[in-house]
């Protein structure tokens, strides 16, 4: 049976799990958990904490702090058990979180783009007038590297 790669998924919820944000809710005083970039002595994380321990709320609240890969672990184990064996369903949902991902690859090539064209032109301006163009011309070696490993990672997930 054909369970969801657990890759494509983390990839899948970077994308959507920002509008989780009122769908998490705590088990012990029922509020909701929020979304927040963690830094423990330098150790950037992802984790989700009830309000009611971030806000002066009336009620005390001691539900634990859960990292967001964990969370992730969690709703891909809770929807392959949800799916079973049902693999058409299951081919369904990888079709679309296919799609979601490669929409998202497109768009911030388009934005690469974008940047490209607009860096290029500053270039040929400073260029021009005899300015000092190496700041520019940095970030689009930058971006030019950036717009090859994405086009390799869309190039590999569609094998
Ligand atoms: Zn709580």
């Amino acid at each position: 049976m054909y369970k969801l790669g657990i890759n494509s998924v983390r990839q899948f919820f970077s994308l959507i799990i920002p509008s989780f944000r009122s769908m998490i809710i705590c088990g012990e005083c029922g509020e909701m958990f929020r979304r927040l970039h963690w830094n423990n002595r330098g150790c950037k994380s992802i984790v989700w904490r009830c309000i009611s321990r971030l806000e002066p709320t009336v009620q005390e609240c001691h539900a634990r702090t859960v990292n967001e890969l964990v969370l992730q672990d969690v709703v891909v184990a809770a929807i392959n058990q949800m799916l079973g064996d049902k693999s058409d369903y299951q081919a369904q949902l990888q079709l679309n979180i296919a799609t979601v991902i490669r929409a998202s690859q497109a768009t911030s090539l388009d934005n690469i783009d974008a940047n490209l064209m607009t860096l290029q032109q500053e270039l040929l301006q400073k260029a021009n007038s005899k300015e000092d163009y190496d700041e520019i011309a940095d970030e689009i070696f930058r971006l030019r590297e950036l717009r090859q490993q994405t086009t390799v990672d869309t190039a590999a997930r569609d094998e």
